[in-house]
């Protein structure tokens, strides 16, 4: 495989978007996806309001009963972090990000939309451009300042994921048995990891984060 600057896993908005991003950027991208072409969930799901580039087929039903959601796909891939850890064993007792974007124990590994950022109570489309327009800058920064290695502290993670977690249970959205905790996979960890602190406040806080060097991330020379 050539040098790349940047593998993309998945080529929904999130990977498509991801792609030209950072290629606009000059970075060397590839994306790899699992499915049969791009577009991710809003190209092959035929429930009407998820369809794009298309004609929406009506009357379709989606029995969506299964879905795994935050965390399922990634729990699925077999990553590994720096020390061999499976991010799946990190995430034993449920999944959890610094600002949802990355976690410790595996630098340089950024997840667009994940655990602790408002994704699923958002517009997901405008929160994958916000989530990859970060990740671009926080590369570019890294390269402009000779740094190669960019990982979340563990201390960063614990309090942003008990803000988190303070904000979800001042709402009633941990009460309910629904996917938001998990309560539709048998076995799965009922914790409640989306931010519902609001989009604003949340993208604040990111843009206050890349402006002051990254505080709560460990950054690493080549
Ligand atoms: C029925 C339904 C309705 C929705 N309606 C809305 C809505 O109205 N508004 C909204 O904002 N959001 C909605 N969503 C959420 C929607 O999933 C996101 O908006 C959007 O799809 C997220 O894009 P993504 O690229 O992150 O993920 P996805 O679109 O899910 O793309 C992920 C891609 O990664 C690929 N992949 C997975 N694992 C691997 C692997 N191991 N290797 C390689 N490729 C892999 C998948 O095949 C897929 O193509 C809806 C979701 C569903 C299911």
């Amino acid at each position: 495989m050539a040098n790349l600057d940047v593998v993309v896993v998945g080529a929904g908005f999130a990977g498509i978007y991801a792609v030209h991003a950072l290629r606009s950027s000059g970075l060397t991208v590839r994306a790899f996806e699992a499915g049969g072409g791009i577009g991710g969930t809003w190209f092959w799901n035929s429930y009407p309001g998820a369809r794009c580039d298309v004609e929406s087929k009506d009357n379709a039903i989606v029995f969506a009963t299964g879905f795994d959601a935050i965390s399922g796909a990634l729990r699925q891939i077999d990553v590994r972090g720096a020390s061999g850890v499976a991010l799946a064993d990190r995430w034993a007792t449920g999944p959890r990000a610094y600002l949802g974007i990355a976690t410790p124990g595996f630098p340089n590994m950024f997840i667009v939309t994940g655990p602790g950022s408002p994704s699923v109570l958002s517009n997901m489309a405008l929160s994958i451009e916000q989530h990859v327009e970060w990740i671009r800058d926080c590369i570019g920064y890294l390269s402009a300042h000779g740094y190669a290695t960019v990982e979340a502290l563990p201390d960063a993670e614990d309090a942003w994921m008990a803000h988190v977690t303070e904000v979800a249970y001042s709402t009633l959205f941990p009460k309910a048995d629904s996917w938001y905790i998990g309560a539709n996979i048998p076995g799965k960890p009922r914790v409640f990891t989306t931010y519902v602190g609001g989009v604003g406040p949340y993208g604040s806080k990111c843009d206050e984060v890349a402006a002051a060097g990254y505080p709560g991330f460990a950054l690493g020379a080549a």
